[in-house]
This record gives structure tokens, C-alpha cells and sequence, in this order.
């Protein structure tokens, strides 16, 4: 089975021969060195010069809620980009904790734009929370327009790139983002189960370091603290994290931009070559980590179809279930398992 969804995702072979390891005991300062190895490094991949990067060990949506529990109270009010269902995510996280929140609904296949963001008064916020890349319908968000708008009005910037990380253009300290939320099944093509949050200095001593905790295993200060000495409060997935600090040299090895522009070479290859086919791509910008295909009706004929055939694509959820299907551009593929699954869509009759 060939795995063309957002994650998990085709793993590496260095990260499959990996799994049979005999795991550490982690609170050794060999361990440390590992976490600060990771820090580092993901600090300099998401251009980020003064701050933290922690492990959480729970899938993305656990980073999502630790910054939402640990950042904001019932007295702040956030604005969500709600562009599907990541976005309602953030939105359901902000109702369980109680925290005050408008969205700005975009129902597929509506792009954010600049005219959304105009019809708001800003100054009633303290933060936008966005998903870079909304992965439930493939529309990328444009960074630059939200910053300037976070800008205007002096807000916070909370930004989920679980799947934008490594497939598109990050900057933390140019675009002006406060917190960003990394997971280890997407592009970093690794085993579910563990999350990282990069957060800005300025951010943490301000939003979270003077806050008492309501949560525990979410807390970030003890994370924080605890990450001074490279540890983590609570065993870590630790098959994991020596999996990422492998991926990490990898790529620093590779280049991570290389990295960014194969994925994007696999997008702009498969994207060319259904245009032969009675498919819609939404005219939103895309992230080069899936393209959407709209098919009226025929999305889970075709799931089902190329399942069978050793094709795994991404199926939808909710209204978009019947319609929309989404082909994964993250982890071991190669333009010729692309080939393969074109020729299988043929054989479908698109
Ligand atoms: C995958 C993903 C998540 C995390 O979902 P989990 O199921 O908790 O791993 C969060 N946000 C986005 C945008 C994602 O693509």
C-alpha cells in the first residue's frame, strides 16, 4: 500500500530500520543533548532566534490545546480563521477552556481575503489563532496579509503549521509569529504521537510564564522549565524524538529548502498532469502539501477503488465526504508513484 495522505505519511527507510531499536533510558545527559539537537535545529528550520521549542508527547491537536489552555483566559478574546475542520478545532479547544473567540467562517471553497480581514475591528482581540495550511480542504493562508493585520492591531500570532512545516514557507520572526505548532506525522514523516511547540520569548514571558497552570500534562512552564536542562516533565516518546533528531541531521544534511522544493515539485508534477482529467482543484492557493480534487459524488467510489488497487488518498470528512478527495504530497514518494496513480485513475474512467 503506497500512503498518499498528509499523516501518517511514506516513512523513510532509515526512519523504518530505526523502529527495532532497543529505546533509552531518557533522563541521561546523552538524552539532553538530544533534546537540545532538536531545539536548535528546529529553531534555525522555522527561523526563530529567541525562544523555546518543546515536545509534547500527544498528536498535534494536544499542542493545540497546551497553547490555548496556557496562553489565554476568559478576559481575552481571540480571532479564529475557521477555514474547516482544523479550524473549528481551534474553535472547540477555545470552548472547552472558555475563552471568548470570533471565527471567520469560510465555507469550502471560499478563499481568506483581504476584504474579510477589513470588515473587522481588530482591536477588540488579543490573538488570531490560524491554520496555516487548512489541511480538511488544502487552501494555504496568506502569512504576509495576516501578519500585517495582527500587526495593525498589536495581536498576537498562534499559528498551527502541523501540515504547512517543511511543504511551505515558514518565517517565525519575519512574519511576526508568536507560537507555532509542529506535529511528527506530516512532513517530518514520522510515527504519530508527539507534537512540538515553538514559541517566542517575548510571548512566553508575557502570555504564559506569569499565568498559574490549569492543566498538568499540558502545562508549557513545565515543559519550558524542564526543557532548560533538556528534559521533559513526563516520559517522552522517546523512540520519537530519536527518530526526529535523525530526520532533523537528515535534512540539515539534504537542505531543508531542497526538502521543501521536492515536495513542491511533486505537487506542481501531479497537479500538471490531472489537468487531463474531469477534476476540479479549488482556486484558493494551495500548500504543496496535498491537492484537493473535487469530483461531484465520485470521491469515495474512487477512495475505494484505489484502496484496492494499493492506493491510499486522503478521503474527507462531513458535507465534503461524497466530493472531495485529497492526494498527499509528504514523506518517501517519488514523481513515479505519482505515475502509477494516474494510470489508476485512468483505469477508474476520470
Ligand atoms: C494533522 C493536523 C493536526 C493534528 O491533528 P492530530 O490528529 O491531533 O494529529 C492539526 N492541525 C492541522 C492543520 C493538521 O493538518
Amino acid at each position: 500500500m503506497k500512503l498518499f495522505t498528509v499523516g501518517p505519511v511514506e516513512m523513510y527507510e532509515r526512519t523504518k530500520q530505526q523502529a527495532s531499536r532497543q529505546l533509552p533510558y531518557f533522563r541521561t545527559i546523552e538524552f539532553s543533548h538530544t533534546m537540545f539537537s532538536i531545539q536548535e535545529r528546529l529553531k534555525t528550520f522555522v527561523q526563530l532566534a529567541n525562544g523555546y521549542v518543546v515536545p509534547i508527547t500527544g498528536s498535534g491537536t494536544a499542542a493545540m490545546e497546551a497553547v490555548c489552555a496556557c496562553s489565554f483566559r476568559s478576559h481575552h478574546r481571540v480571532l479564529i480563521i475557521n477555514g474547516g475542520s482544523f479550524g473549528e478545532r481551534f474553535s472547540s479547544i477555545c470552548d472547552c477552556y472558555h475563552i471568548p473567540h470570533d471565527d471567520i467562517l469560510l465555507p469550502y471553497p471560499q478563499p481568506l481575503q483581504q476584504s474579510d480581514l477589513d470588515a473587522i475591528d481588530g482591536s477588540k482581540y488579543d490573538a488570531i489563532l490560524v491554520n496555516l495550511h487548512e489541511t480538511s480542504t488544502g487552501q494555504l493562508y496568506n502569512m504576509r496579509m495576516l501578519t500585517a493585520f495582527a500587526q495593525k492591531y498589536h495581536l498576537y500570532i498562534i499559528v498551527d503549521a502541523i501540515s504547512a512545516f517543511i511543504a511551505d514557507d515558514i518565517q517565525m520572526d519575519h512574519d511576526a509569529i508568536d507560537v507555532l505548532i509542529l506535529s511528527s506525522q506530516k512532513a517530518l514523516a514520522l510515527a504519530p504521537g508527539l507534537s512540538m511547540i515553538a514559541i517566542q520569548e517575548r510571548f512566553y514571558q508575557k502570555m504564559i510564564e506569569p499565568k498559574e497552570d490549569i492543566c498538568q500534562y499540558l502545562s508549557i512552564k513545565l515543559h519550558v522549565a524542564n526543557m532548560k536542562r533538556g528534559q521533559t516533565p513526563f516520559t517522552p516518546a522517546v523512540g520519537i524524538l530519536l527518530d526526529l533528531e535523525d530526520r532533523l541531521t537528515q535534512l540539515e544534511h539534504d537542505g531543508f529548502l531542497l526538502e521543501q522544493q521536492v515536495i513542491r515539485e511533486r505537487a506542481m508534477y501531479f497537479r500538471n498532469r490531472i489537468k487531463a482529467f474531469q477534476v476540479n482543484i479549488p482556486s484558493f492557493p494551495l500548500s504543496n502539501a496535498l491537492t484537493p480534487i473535487y469530483i461531484e459524488n465520485r470521491a469515495e467510489g474512487l477512495f475505494h477503488y484505489l484502496k484496492d488497487k494499493g492506493f491510499m488518498l486522503t478521503p474527507s470528512g462531513g458535507a465534503l465526504q461524497p466530493h472531495l478527495l485529497r492526494v498527499g504530497h509528504l514523506g518517501n514518494l517519488q514523481l513515479k508513484d505519482y505515475d502509477e496513480l494516474i494510470q489508476a485513475m485512468e483505469e477508474y474512467g476520470l
